[in-house]
């Protein structure tokens, strides 16, 4: 592929610096919400070197696409490249639709090469939701995670990961020592954290299937390696927690397990947190340990609903995922839509400000990376990409036609629709994804 150094392109640009406050009005676009509408991105060596409402000169190539929406590419920052395979699976809850479904899956994954074109086919398949980084679980197994970074790397993309560790409660074939989680952690570090776009994430499965002994070395690796994160998941579902209360008897919550050992930091992505009390929020909110909600999967693996304006008023920090293959889809379109949904159980509502603002500037801020992603800004890389409003004659198509307001056309445009909208990506100023001619890269 061949790609200039430079390029402009022209388009309706949208980014959300931080969300609504309470008491803006959404019926023009308020404080922190950028729209730019026939704006042109400029990017040169793979940042975005300015924007602005003037062409710029005869010498930028050119991309012209009127009337398209320019977004920052969606950062998902709980996903499980492994779990394509059991997306949609049927009839179970969390701890049922592991042993059911996901730990046959993630054992295919020893083989190398399954892991290596699974892992091209999950990363391809993020790019074509419109997904340009993310935080991701691939399995046990270290060449999966060599795999994982390998095929990021190719792509240029912003990616975490780790292998996981889990050293019991699991098929012998997913489980690890504390010896080899060690020995493993350490060479996949030195080989990749820091390298290119690549971020090293200690990845505890979650603590049922860690014992005391690889918890403590998580904690010592993390504190060990500067610039790492954790990733993990807790109180997903309520069984779930009354494991944890069996396994771990003298730590007060599901929550102080991780805190005994180190493990929540503001590098720290927890996954959930729903069955959590108010004694975890504050833990949460001193640690500056992150939630990442995963709508879809709460809603379909019946977990429970997230309560996200309470936490956020809390003081918790929070992001947003899809955690597929408990979640039902890696477009963040759908799962910003199901985050609407389950804030409206509760009786609240979650504006399409706040909710673009998630899957971008706020997913980067979680992971320590609102000076790279998530914004069109100077400065930023230019992981970008290009969105039609509608397919023509479609019901979103009729939806817009009628709307009023820059926030009654995201919300529609949010509710409605999906990767299908999807033009162009680019990730660091490179076609990824949306090319004519497949692949593109
Ligand atoms: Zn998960």
């Amino acid at each position: 592929m061949s790609s200039p150094t430079r390029l402009a392109i022209l388009g309706d640009l949208l980014d959300v610096e931080r969300p609504p406050a309470t008491g803006d009005s959404l019926d023009t676009p308020p404080p922190g919400v950028r729209w730019r509408p026939g704006h042109w991105l400029l990017i040169e060596n793979g940042r975005i070197a300015a924007v602005q409402a003037e062409a710029p000169d005869a010498s930028w190539p050119r991309d012209e696409r009127p009337g398209q929406l320019i977004l920052p590419g969606f950062i998902d920052t709980h996903v499980h490249a492994p779990q394509l395979d059991v997306i949609a699976s049927y009839g179970s809850e969390l701890l049922d639709w592991l042993e059911r479904y996901t730990f046959p899956a993630e054992t295919a994954w020893a083989d190398p090469q399954v892991a290596a074109a699974g892992s091209r086919l999950f990363l391809d398949q993020l790019l074509q939701h419109g997904t340009t980084s993310a935080l991701v679980f691939p399995t046990v197994h270290k060449s999966s995670c060599d795999a994982l970074f390998a095929a990021a790397q190719a792509r240029g993309m912003r990616l975490l990961a780790g292998k996981c560790l889990m050293d019991r409660n699991a098929p012998p074939q997913l489980t690890d020592t504390v010896e080899s989680a060690e020995r493993d952690s350490l060479e996949l570090l030195q080989r990749w954290h820091g390298v290119d776009r690549l971020r090293y994430a200690h990845t505890v499965r979650f603590a049922p299937t860690s014992s005391e002994a690889q918890l403590a070395l998580a904690g010592r690796l993390h504190a060990a390696s500067p610039g790492s994160h954790v990733q993990t998941h807790v109180a997903e579902n309520r069984a779930e927690v009354e494991w944890v209360r069996a396994l771990f008897p003298s730590d007060r919550s599901y929550l102080e397990v991780y805190a005994r050992h180190g493990l929540l930091t503001p590098q720290t992505t927890l996954a959930h947190g729903i069955w959590l009390d108010a004694d975890d929020h504050a833990r949460l909110r001193d640690t500056g340990a992150v939630i990442a909600h995963s709508p879809t999967s709460n809603l379909f693996l019946g977990s429970g609903l997230f309560d996200w304006r309470g936490r956020a008023a809390d003081g918790l920090r929070l992001s947003i995922a899809t955690d597929v293959g408990g979640g039902v889809s890696l477009s963040m379109q759908r799962t910003l839509a199901a985050a609407y949904q389950v804030a409206a159980l509760q009786g609240q509502r979650l504006d399409a400000f706040t909710l673009l603002h998630a899957a971008t500037a706020g997913n980067a801020a979680s992971l320590q990376l609102g000076d790279e992603i998530g914004r069109l800004e100077p400065g930023l890389m230019a992981d970008v990409v290009a969105w039609d409003w509608a397919e023509p004659g479609s019901v979103l198509a009729h939806r817009l036609g009628r709307a009023n307001s820059l926030h009654e056309r995201l919300f529609a445009w949010l509710t409605l629709g999906d990767e299908r909208l999807l033009r162009r990506v680019w990730v660091a100023g490179q076609v990824r994804s949306g090319c004519a001619s497949s692949p593109c890269c």
